[in-house]
């Protein structure tokens, strides 16, 4: 699989007005809404410097209508000035005489960043690139422009007209961030080097389950060893009785089950179940074998056996990719699985990716990040193509690049 996008590499960019949609979307702290966590907003320097010489307008949104975090985009220009080495301003202004006179008063290596982009009615709208091109938002922005630039990799999902609006009329590339992302998945996803392991797990395991049929039918993956509730959905679908709490937790994902079900039905043998877990007994950690949990109430952790031999595959694979931790790793004497995992991956010299905002926040905290092959920036988005669907942002820059060369 590959992408046939343009990248910044391939435009001249000097003193050109660019308009880059980022995605700085930010946790704010209810209190004040004070800015908990910058890493978007650090992501953004590459391509920042890669267009230290062009004249750039930032757009990009945090949260949506209606919630407490729906805020003005001006705290996070002020990170994004500490971040990058151009001139930094903010306008409070989306697309109106303000915001368009801004733009035309940027200089060569000036960045102004435009107000959140969901303030505008139309960019709540899903169309196609060829529809959203009409609204008001693209239309009033895009002759401003010589060219659209994407990194916004976590909103690719969207098919919005910040996202595909744009780029369906101006000349279009994806931003450095945008490319390292497509890049990892284009190796998983064309001829991994094998053996190939997938690690699930998490609580959200509607997003995985998806990915592992894909992975196992598309032979991607030569095995997948499931975690968390991934590793409980399964295990329901063999007819293995959980504890009770678990059975309770999971009364309703009777659909993942069904869909374990099928998955099995064709790949058991390439699916590894943990053997153990680490369960809460008077106030401790015990690890009990499979068969006991529905002694217990809750399966909090892979077991230490477990740990050992999902390492040792994680050591033994060329390829090896993680999203969704093993077990609770917020509570302490419950992280040993996923951090076994990760310790793993970071001392192999295979290929490594990590997706998933709980997963890569606690590699931060490990500090493995640094010796993993790719860190994704946005769980959804990375398993979604793993799942093999089309984000629509992806597409617009496809086809964007295509019109671009037919000229
Ligand atoms: P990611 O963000 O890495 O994709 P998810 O959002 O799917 O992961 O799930 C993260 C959550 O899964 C964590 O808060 C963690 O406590 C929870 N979790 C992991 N294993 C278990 C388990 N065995 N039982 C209950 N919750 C679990
Ligand atoms: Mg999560």
């Amino acid at each position: 699989m590959e992408f046939q996008y343009l990248t910044l590499d391939e435009f001249d960019l000097r003193d050109k007005a660019v308009l880059l949609r980022l995605d700085i979307n930010a946790p704010l702290d209810p209190s004040n809404n004070q800015i908990l966590d910058d890493g978007r907003i650090v992501a953004a320097k590459p391509t920042l410097d890669a267009l230290s010489e062009a004249r750039v307008a930032v757009l990009s949104h945090q949260s949506r209508p209606g919630m407490g975090d729906f805020t003005s985009l001006q705290l996070h220009a002020g990170l994004l000035q500490k971040t990058c080495s151009q001139r930094v301003t903010f306008i409070d202004d989306v697309m109106g005489p303000a915001a368009r006179q801004a733009v035309r008063d940027l200089k060569k290596g000036e960045v102004v960043v435009l107000d959140n982009v969901r303030f505008c009615a139309e960019e709540i709208l899903e169309d196609t690139g060829e529809k959203l091109a009409k609204t008001n938002l693209v239309k009033r922005l895009a002759p401003l422009f010589d060219i659209y630039v994407n990194d916004a990799f976590a909103t690719a999902h969207r098919s919005q007209a910040s996202l595909v609006g744009f780029p369906y009329v101006l000349p279009s590339a994806a931003g450095k961030l945008m490319e390292g992302e497509l890049s990892a998945i284009e190796k998983l996803m064309s001829n991994p080097v094998r053996p190939s392991t997938y690690v699930l797990g998490g609580a959200k395991v509607e997003d995985k389950v998806p990915v592992i049929e894909n992975i196992l039918s598309t032979r991607k993956a030569d095995r997948v060893l499931v975690g968390g509730n991934v590793a409980k959905v399964f295990l329901k679908a063999t007819g293995t009785k959980l504890g009770q709490r678990d059975e309770e937790e999971l009364g309703t994902a009777t659909d993942e089950v069904l869909k374990a079900k099928r998955i099995l039905s064709k790949y058991k043998k390439r699916i590894v179940f943990p053997t153990d877990f680490g369960t809460l007994t008077d106030g401790k950690r015990v690890d009990i074998p499979v068969r006991k949990l529905a002694k217990v109430g809750r399966a909090l952790d892979i077991g230490s056996d477990t740990a050992e031999k999902f390492s040792e595959i994680v050591a033994d694979s060329k390829t090896v990719v993680a999203s969704g931790p093993m077990g609770v790793f917020e509570e302490e004497g419950f992280e040993s699985g996923t951090k076994a995992i990760l310790e793993s991956m970071a001392n192999t010299d295979a290929f490594t990716v990590i997706g998933g905002g709980h997963l890569a926040g606690y590699a931060g905290i490990l500090g493995v990040s640094e010796r993993l092959s790719h860190v994704s920036t946005a769980g959804g988005a990375m398993l979604s193509l793993l799942a093999g669907e089309e984000l629509p942002a992806i597409t617009a820059l496809v086809e964007a690049a295509k019109r671009y060369k037919r000229k």
